[in-house]
């Protein structure tokens, strides 16, 4: 499995020059975009790893898959659902346009920035301790107490969010959030924040593909519907406006981040971490999706696949 995923670094890694690291958060401009990583686990907690799978980046939109789940399980899904819709879009992550039309109620769905603000402010708590929860979530499921958040990302983002801001304020005019903007918004950019690597994702994807259960320990998490929930949500809106190319060219529900961090879930068998901080138009890293089409070709992932081992096995 190592040599295969070495060998999909080295076959994708051309793909840089095509990209362009996120300059928009000034403190991500100084990535390198030649340090690409790849990290898998099974069921059964085996890690299989590839290039800088070790190399730290902050999670960013990959958070939201995170934000939604604590989201449900602190206020049930209608709770969540009727303040936002879990449509796929065309509008960009982080755009406010269809909000501001007399017919868009809702955020398209939880995995742009409107829908994570909002599922941000579902999260129990108030100020500090709604980050304080999700931190608490991302420690257990890594079974890492060190994780901890960049602070010189969060203060760059907080700093130049003037967008993430204008969005709020529409939320909170519309009554979809209710606290104090900017401490939802504090809670947001320091989620986005927080600094993972390759191997981190793929326990984060494990746990949801095998019933939000954590890693090696076994223990639930909470329902498994709400993985099902998320993991489908992800399969539908996760890569940006580049979704529903990615689910027939890839087909493994999967959220990326402009940190060029990509993670992928193939339910019942694989969590993926993946790191390329050259990104695409659509804000996908160009060499993680290079790799994941290859990958998923090569050991028959999609999960729209019909002939996948096991997958459709029934009693009868
Ligand atoms: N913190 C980023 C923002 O809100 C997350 C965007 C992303 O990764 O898509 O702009």
């Amino acid at each position: 499995m190592e040599k295969l995923l070495n060998r999909l670094i080295k076959e994708n890694e051309y793909l840089v020059q095509y990209g362009k690291v996120a300059d928009y958060i000034p403190a991500l401009k100084n990535a390198n975009p030649n340090e690409i990583g790849i990290c898998i686990m099974d069921v059964e907690g085996n890690l299989y790893s590839g290039g800088d799978y070790n190399k730290k980046f902050t999670i960013q939109s990959i958070s939201k898959v995170l934000s939604l789940m604590l989201a449900v399980m602190d206020k049930g899904e209608e709770g969540v659902f009727k303040k936002v819709d879990m449509e796929p879009t065309d509008e960009s992550f982080n755009s406010l346009y269809k909000l501001d039309l007399p017919y868009g109620e809702k955020p398209s769905n939880p995995m742009i920035n409107s829908g994570a603000i909002v599922t941000t402010s579902l999260i129990d708590g108030r100020g500090e301790e709604k980050f304080n929860r999700f931190l608490e979530i991302v420690r257990k499921i890594t079974q890492d107490d060190n994780i901890i958040y960049n602070k010189e990302v969060y203060i760059s983002e907080k700093e130049t969010g003037d967008k993430n801001r204008a969005i709020a304020h529409i939320l909170k005019n519309k009554k979809l959030i209710e606290e104090d903007i900017e401490d939802i918004l504090d809670a947001y950019f320091k989620q986005c924040s927080i600094e993972v690597d390759c191997i981190d994702l793929a326990k984060i994807g494990i746990f949801f593909a095998n019933g939000c259960k954590i890693p090696n320990t076994g223990e639930a998490l909470c329902d498994e519907e709400i993985g099902t929930l998320v993991t489908a949500i992800m399969t539908t809106c996760g890569m940006y406006d580049f979704s529903g190319e990615y689910a027939a060219k890839v087909g493994i529900p999967s959220k990326s981040g402009v940190s060029g961090g990509i993670l992928g879930i193939v339910p019942g068998r694989f969590g993926i971490g993946v790191y390329g901080p050259a990104l695409d138009k659509h804000g996908n890293s160009i060499v993680g999706y290079g790799i994941l089409k290859g990958l998923s070709k090569e050991l028959g992932l999609s999960i729209f696949k019909s002939n996948t081992e096991g997958r459709f096995s029934c009693v009868i």
